[in-house]
């Protein structure tokens, strides 16, 4: 069965385009998918424009586009197994972590499934007994939702769920890398009843299959999550039709850590905050600020752990995390360790390749930890999205906010310490969208997600993550109408 889906059909690309899609733990064949080029996006959008114009989801009424999406979570329930084993054998992630996705996906189009009726909008109260004035919402129109590979459907969610919740058309396109989930996905958007054109999939790499996305003029809003280069193109290719732009970008999360803190918990989450996923996680805590008084002892703990993290396949019930993507993330990472080094980092765990043969053939690093880094490195300043923390040390707390606001970043971190009056007061000075304080990494699909300064535009999830595909029109009705113009 070909795997574009174009005004609900499956087709193959027009181009005849093709893409091995290999296991990162293994190397293995997983399949061969069909791979969109420009011809083929443009249809998609046609179909989107098409079918947006129509009314045929645009034009139900909210409860309806909620049930939907409550009928889709149900769907994701009952095909949770197939879905996470696609997820893991795309991404090489523990087959456990992909069930939790799943989970959180369903979550996704539940929450937006309930909002979608829950704001239908508001009178304004003019004083004027001659005038009826609202606030409605309406759909963006047609949607561009491209995603990245570190969490396929659940960034895809984010999107989808309410892109639909609103009214909207979407076209979607998955990272190259990733795409099962996404199809998979759209064979139950079609069970579940979406109309034909509502929803539409290209796969592809972005500059072929993704770039017209940002140019077109029919597309009205433009959902990107990925890296910050990319988001930059894409906001500027977006300017020229000045679409509607929401960007999840890329994060350099600082991880602070006060000497009075819980010792045991802060190691554990210091680790868990780097390394879940082999650091392929936006919000990872990949700096890691620490008390000089604290210094020696939390990173020599950490370092210890570190080296004990087992290494293997989706499968493998005794691993602890996984593979890099693709050989050439591998190869960025392993630049990225050899550049902190050469710019004065301390080695002190992992910065090579395992040596056990029997993970030879995936794209494995090892857990590393660069001790004694300074806010000017590059290793401090850029985005590995590897399993690599940097190790920072402070004196005071006006120090550990300086250093942890000293890149372009913006999207998460944490603050460790007992003195609650000082976590709120870092809490309140931390120039990030997510603040976890004594905790790393939850999240609930009620609170907004997003970034602060180059971490993105826009916020997913939460009721602004919904107001984003929404378009707020004030209707003001004039109930007796005379001539009372300035000329009359
Ligand atoms: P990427 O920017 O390379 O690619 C993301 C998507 O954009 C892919 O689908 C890709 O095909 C597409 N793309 C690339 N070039 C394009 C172009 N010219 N036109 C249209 N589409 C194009 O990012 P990635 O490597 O897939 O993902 C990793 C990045 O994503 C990291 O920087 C990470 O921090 C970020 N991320 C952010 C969040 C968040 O919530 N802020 C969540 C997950 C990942």
């Amino acid at each position: 069965m070909p795997d574009l889906f174009i005004d609900g059909d499956w087709r193959a690309a027009v181009g005849g385009g093709t893409r091995e899609i290999r296991c990162p733990a293994d190397g293995s064949l997983v399949a061969v998918v069909d791979e969109a080029d420009g011809k083929d996006t443009v249809s998609a959008i046609d179909a989107a424009r098409r079918a947006f114009d129509s009314g045929r989801w645009s034009g139900t009424s909210a409860a309806e586009r909620g049930e939907l999406l409550l009928r889709v979570a149900g769907l994701l329930v009952r095909d949770k197994d197939a879905l996470a084993r696609a997820e893991s054998l795309d991404t090489g992630k523990r087959l456990v972590e992909s069930g939790y996705d799943i989970d959180d996906v369903a979550n996704c189009f539940r929450y937006f499934g309930r909002l979608a009726t829950a704001d239908p909008g508001r009178v304004v109260d003019t004083g004027r007994p001659d005038v009826d004035s609202r606030v409605v919402y309406e759909p963006v129109g047609v949607c561009a939702l491209i995603t990245p590979w570190n969490y396929p459907l659940l960034q895809t969610a984010w999107k989808v769920a309410p892109a639909l919740a609103a009214g909207n058309a979407f076209v979607l396109k998955p990272s190259e890398l990733t795409p099962h989930t996404a199809i998979h996905l759209m064979r139950l958007l079609q069970e579940a009843g979406l109309p034909p054109g509502t929803g539409n999939l290209v796969l592809g790499a972005g500059p072929q299959a993704g770039a017209p996305l940002a140019e077109h003029p029919d597309v009205d809003l433009l959902s990107f999550t990925g890296g910050l280069r990319t988001g930059r193109l894409l906001m500027a290719a977006a300017a020229g039709t000045v679409k509607k732009v929401a960007l999840e970008l890329g994060g350099k999360n600082p991880n602070i850590v006060f000497g009075d803190a819980d010792f045991e918990a802060a190691v554990d989450m210091a680790l868990t905050a780097v390394f879940l996923h082999s650091g392929q996680v936006c919000s990872a805590g990949a700096r890691l600020l620490v008390a000089d008084s604290l210094h020696e002892r939390f990173v020599a703990e950490v370092v210890r752990r570190a080296r004990d993290i087992r290494l293997g396949g989706p499968f493998d019930e005794l691993a602890q995390t996984g593979p890099l993507i693709s050989a050439a993330h591998r190869a960025k990472v392993e630049a990225y360790v050899a550049r902190g080094v050469s710019e004065g980092a301390v080695l002190r765990c992992g910065g090579a390749r395992p040596d056990d043969p029997a993970l030879d053939q995936g794209f494995y690093y090892l857990p590393t930890v660069l001790d004694q880094c300074a806010a000017g490195m590059s290793v401090v300043q850029e985005e590995s999205f590897g399993p690599v923390l940097t190790v920072e040390r402070f004196g005071g707390e006006a120090e550990a906010v300086r250093l942890a606001n000293s890149t372009v970043y913006g999207l998460a971190g944490a603050v460790w310490t007992r003195d609650e009056a000082r976590a709120a007061r870092v809490a309140g000075a931390l120039r990030l969208g997510t603040v976890w304080i004594n905790d790393y990494h939850p999240y609930v699909p009620q609170a907004e997600w997003g970034g602060f300064k180059q971490s993105g535009v826009g916020r997913e999830l939460g009721p602004t993550g919904l107001a984003e595909y929404r378009e707020s029109k004030h209707i003001w009705r004039n109930m007796a109408p005379s001539a009372q113009g300035w000329f009359a």
